[in-house]
């Protein structure tokens, strides 16, 4: 920390992303990215002359891209808010709604406590139940606003969307976001309410489902006033937040539909037979309708398992806080990266 760093950030705690290391090749299952390649199309997008292109500024409106997502998800192109990954959606989120105070599960998404503290918001993580569900009842007339990652993470476990409708009835004077990341993995997506309620925040991600995390493109749903908030926050920050590249890629990947649901597909069947797999092993996991799965054995301590897999090439992700620290959770890679990790598994575990 150097003398010059305002007093109110001494205090501030970083977010700390997973792993990305680059000393040798892991099978990397520590960052829910996709195994799979974007759509052969996408890379087509990026041509010498979108690259010349740059020499110009971006379209801070992002037209092409917004009437695409538009008419994939039908709502209207001002019911959409363009990021530079949905961290930053969320980010000017906190900023823009969370004045008096924001709400959210004691285990989930590890930045939203970030962003609180780094807009000096007060904020309550309210417990999750013993066996990791989430009780709506906890989040209806709070009145502040409300954070629910749905599917969570990292449980990877989800409420129904009715429940959902509770919470945003019960809580007319605050804005609930419902941060979407891993919907497209079997979660039952709350997007249709944005026309009932005007209170709802719904962010969504390229990062997982759209296998563009390097990307950095996330967006997010609302009626028309609370995107013109976001908006005004963006233009007072960067109005280029999604650079013209991302724009191009952004809109290749809406075109490309087909494939990406195709992916998750896969990605759900891998899924089941390695929740299987592991089961087989002794271990315990929670349902997932995300691309991870979070699990913990008896035989082995949480920390001492993640570090005899990195010792043999398997990148996990391991959070140390004191209700999850026996789990791991495991992004679902391809199916033979997934035999590699259960036949690993045995050999750690004899
Ligand atoms: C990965 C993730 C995000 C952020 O992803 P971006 O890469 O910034 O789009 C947001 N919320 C949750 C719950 C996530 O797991």
């Amino acid at each position: 920390m150097s003398r010059f760093l305002a007093g109110k950030y001494e205090a501030l705690e970083a977010y700390t992303p997973g792993e990305q290391p680059r000393d040798k090749r892991y099978i990397k299952l520590n960052t829910n990215e996709s195994p799979y390649p974007p759509a052969p199309s996408v890379a087509e997008a990026v041509s010498r002359e979108a690259v010349e292109g740059l020499r110009l500024y971006c379209d801070p409106t992002a037209k092409r891209l917004k009437e695409k997502l538009a008419g994939l998800y039908q709502v209207e192109p001002e019911n959409i808010f363009l990021s530079n990954g949905s961290d930053e959606a969320l980010n000017f989120a906190f900023m823009a709604f969370g004045g008096a105070g924001v709400v959210f599960p004691d285990i989930s998404y590890g930045f939203y406590g970030v962003f609180a503290q780094l807009h000096g918001l007060p904020y309550e993580q309210i417990p999750l139940k013993e066996d990791f569900t989430l009780d709506y009842r906890d989040y209806c007339h709070q009145n502040k606003m409300i954070v629910i990652a749905n599917p969570n993470a990292p449980t990877g476990m989800s409420i129904p969307v009715e429940q959902i409708r509770q919470i945003l009835k019960s809580n007319p004077d605050a804005v609930v976001v419902i941060d979407e990341a891993y919907v497209d993995f079997g979660g039952e997506s709350c997007l249709p309410l944005i026309k009932d309620y005007d209170n709802l925040l719904v962010v969504r991600t390229f990062s997982k489902s759209r296998c563009l995390a390097g990307g950095r493109l996330g967006y997010a749903f609302a009626g028309r006033a609370i995107i013109a908030d976001l908006e005004k926050l963006q233009y007072s920050t960067n109005p280029y937040n999604v650079n013209t590249l991302t724009q191009l890629l952004g809109a290749a990947t809406v075109d490309e539909e087909a494939y990406y649901r195709q992916r998750c597909r896969e990605i759900m069947d891998t899924r089941r037979r390695t929740k299987a797999a592991l089961e087989a092993l002794g271990f315990q996991v929670l349902p997932s309708q995300a691309n991870f799965l979070f699990a913990k054995t008896e035989k082995m301590d949480g920390g001492a398992l993640y570090r005899e897999l990195k010792n043999r090439g398997i990148l996990v992700r391991h959070f140390t806080a004191q209700r999850i620290c026996q789990y791991n959770r495991i992004t679902i890679g391809r199916p033979e990266e997934m035999d590699m990790l259960i036949q690993t598994l045995k050999e750690v575990l004899i």
